[in-house]
């Protein structure tokens, strides 16, 4: 599908309409500086349901909303994926899903998320307005940018913080490769070492942000949050992933031990993914 970026009209006119020559020059080395904007498709995050009760019924229903060959299940033996192809039928499975209440919890759309990103590389001189400005003419929309300082020395270090403003066009930054006659690597920060925990149905990998799944207390596991819980303080726990004696958002549980697990298993084959794509880029010839 067509990206989401519209071609900048506003810009055209003007320089057609008063042929205004130094304006239309100006315009012309800024689309120099500024390689083409590629037509992106915003792929929407994968929905993970639960508990459905009648999948033919719930198919029947989401090819009434959307165009055909739009949406596809995958299931394993631990999850029930389904993947819709753009963000318009994205949206109104969605809102079908939270109508119908059936159970699920899905992430934020990529195009809606601001972006961090570590930029290595820069000499410590370099002034964050610096490298702002550097990118903004290049098309990005920086909002924060700072310098990392080593967290016990104090010292400034050859890298910066970038926070990009949500936009189709911030996957590009990874190939950013030069600032100011500098060598630099565009990287994703360090992820935190720790599984998420959705605070609602007390799930792994996702938050209570995107998440209708059945409430579920984190001390006895019952339907309801944890401020209305009724459980007296010598009764045992119970938890609501494993429903063993504990509050479910303890780390010794077997589904946190599985859920790390996971997480792993999930970020090696991402990796072998990303050298598989590599390798394959190398050999493809040249267009
Ligand atoms: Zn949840
Ligand atoms: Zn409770
Ligand atoms: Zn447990």
């Amino acid at each position: 599908m067509a990206g989401k970026r519209r071609p900048k009209k506003s810009n055209r006119k003007k320089s057609k309409g008063k042929g205004n020559k130094k304006q239309a020059k100006a315009e012309d080395i800024v689309q120099e500086l500024v390689p083409a904007l590629p037509t992106f498709s915003i792929t929407p995050p994968p929905i993970y349901m639960a508990n459905i009760a009648n999948i033919k019924e719930l198919v029947k229903n989401l090819k009434e909303i959307t165009c055909e060959g739009e949406f596809l299940f995958r299931i394993t033996s631990v999850s029930v994926r389904l993947m819709i192809k753009t963000p318009d039928s994205y949206k109104e499975v969605i809102e079908h899903l939270k109508v119908a209440q059936y159970e699920f919890h899905t992430f934020k759309l990529r195009d809606r998320k601001p972006l961090r990103v570590v930029v290595r590389g820069l000499h410590v001189d370099t002034k964050p307005e610096e490298l702002e400005k550097d990118l903004s003419e290049r098309g990005y929309m920086p909002k924060d940018v700072s310098r990392v300082v080593h967290p016990i020395t104090g010292k400034e270090l050859p890298l910066f913080y970038v926070d990009l403003e949500p936009g189709a066009r911030n996957r590009t930054i990874y190939e950013l490769k030069t600032v100011g006659c500098q060598e630099v690597h565009v990287e994703k920060p360090r992820q935190r070492r720790e599984v998420v925990q959705c605070h609602r149905c007390q799930g792994y990998g996702h938050t209570r942000n995107y998440c209708h799944r059945l409430v579920r207390c984190v001390r006895c596991a019952g339907g309801h949050d944890w401020r209305q819980c009724e459980k007296r303080r010598d009764s045992a726990a119970v938890c609501a992933n494993c429903e063993g004696d504990h509050p479910a958002n303890w780390r010794g549980c077997p589904a946190h031990k599985e859920a790390r697990k996971n997480r792993k298993r999930q970020r090696r084959l991402a990796l072998v993914s990303k050298a598989a794509k590599c390798r394959v880029k190398e050999v493809s010839p040249e267009p």
